[in-house]
């Protein structure tokens, strides 16, 4: 069932590696089937090395186990409280990566400094806020998706495709699960940039007419980036 969403979705997750954002077990990678409402997951703690297509696990929306025989990734629920907020959705990514985490453990936003950052998030990457303990000791990683929707009220989460949750690490997503690991890759660029540019110049400016300008080029109505 669902094997090229398997194969999709396990290449996603092989990709983190490739690309520098996970070591050891540090992250997950799911896509949706929107017709069918079924979420192709990474199972939990599952080595890289050793993970095959078939390992993927097949859950719905609700988070019932629909096919697969190891465990679904810890962090499900917050997968899935993502997709079923945000229909635009197709693919979420966690990973642990280094400077993404880095912000996220000083609980700041990473602002729009750069046009790197603007041609992929019209916003500064938001940081969410401490999560209550009612939130840690009840239904934690369900809460962990509640936190970043809340976050997100008034915003726009497809024009700034990623968060970061506060003392955690990022969570992206885009239009498919390789578009979310390539927004994940994004973001540990851009917060590498910014802590760079940050600790050389502390009172650095950024003009605003800039960021419209390269997020317009590469999205929109009027976007004219790339080929046609
Ligand atoms: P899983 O292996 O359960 O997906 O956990 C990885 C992780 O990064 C937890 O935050």
């Amino acid at each position: 069932m669902l094997e090229k969403l398997k194969e999709e979705v396990y290449k996603a997750n092989m990709d983190l590696v490739k690309h520098g954002l996970v070591i050891f077990t540090w992250g997950n990678v799911s896509g949706i089937d929107r017709e069918k409402g079924l979420v192709v997951i990474k199972p939990s703690g599952v080595d890289y090395d050793v993970m095959k297509p078939e390992d993927m696990v097949v859950i719905d929306l609700d988070g019932n186990i629909v096919e697969g025989h190891l465990k679904p990734s810890s962090d499900t629920p917050t997968h899935l409280a993502i997709y079923r907020a945000w229909p635009e959705v197709g693919g979420v990514v966690h990973t642990h990566s280094t400077f993404a985490t880095g912000w996220s453990q000083a609980g700041l936003d990473i602002p729009n400094i750069g046009t790197t950052h603007a041609d992929y998030f019209h916003e500064a990457i938001p940081c969410t806020a401490d999560m209550t303990e009612e939130e840690v000791k009840g239904a934690y990683e369900l809460e962990t998706g509640n936190v970043i929707i809340k976050r997100f009220e008034g915003m726009n989460p497809m024009h700034t495709p990623g968060v970061l949750v506060k003392n955690h690490g990022p969570f992206a997503w885009g239009k498919d699960p390789h578009d979310a690991v390539h927004n994940a890759v994004v973001m540990e660029q851009v917060a590498k940039m910014a802590s760079i540019a940050f600790a050389a110049n502390p009172n650095l400016t950024m003009n605003p007419l800039l960021v419209e300008k390269h997020f317009n080029r590469k999205h929109g109505p009027n976007a004219y980036y790339g080929q046609n």
